[in-house]
């Protein structure tokens, strides 16, 4: 997305301070602020909703099931903020709790299964 200088129209790239055309002091905290702060939690809410989607499969193996389910409940918790991404973060999260508690009895039945072989 290209900026231009609103004092002498000069192109300002991302992470630019000072503008190479006039060395006006560029403000980062005003417009620009919430445009950050929705495209985060966009991001959260794909995260999370990917994360939902491969709980799916990594529930089988506890070891993978734990971190991808309980990453998967904080990133859609945060993308719940979303305004476009809501449905996403929705999705991710309940797959994410399912697939926690999915996560969870298949470990308990594991430890059952050890404790009954031995
Ligand atoms: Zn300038």
């Amino acid at each position: 997305m290209a900026k231009f200088c609103a004092d002498c129209g000069a192109e300002i790239k991302d992470g630019q301070d000072v503008c190479l055309g006039c060395g006006k002091v560029l403000n980062k905290t005003t417009a620009n602020s919430n445009i950050v702060d929705i495209s985060k939690e966009d991001k959260a809410a794909n995260t999370g909703f990917i994360l939902g989607l491969v709980s799916l499969i990594a529930w089988l193996i506890p070891l993978f099931g734990y971190p991808v389910t309980i990453c998967g409940i904080v990133y859609s918790s945060k993308g719940l903020k979303s305004t476009s991404k809501k449905t996403k973060a929705i999705i991710g999260l309940v797959f994410s709790i399912i697939f926690l508690i999915f996560t969870l009895s298949n470990s308990i039945l594991g430890v059952i299964e050890a404790l009954n072989a031995a």
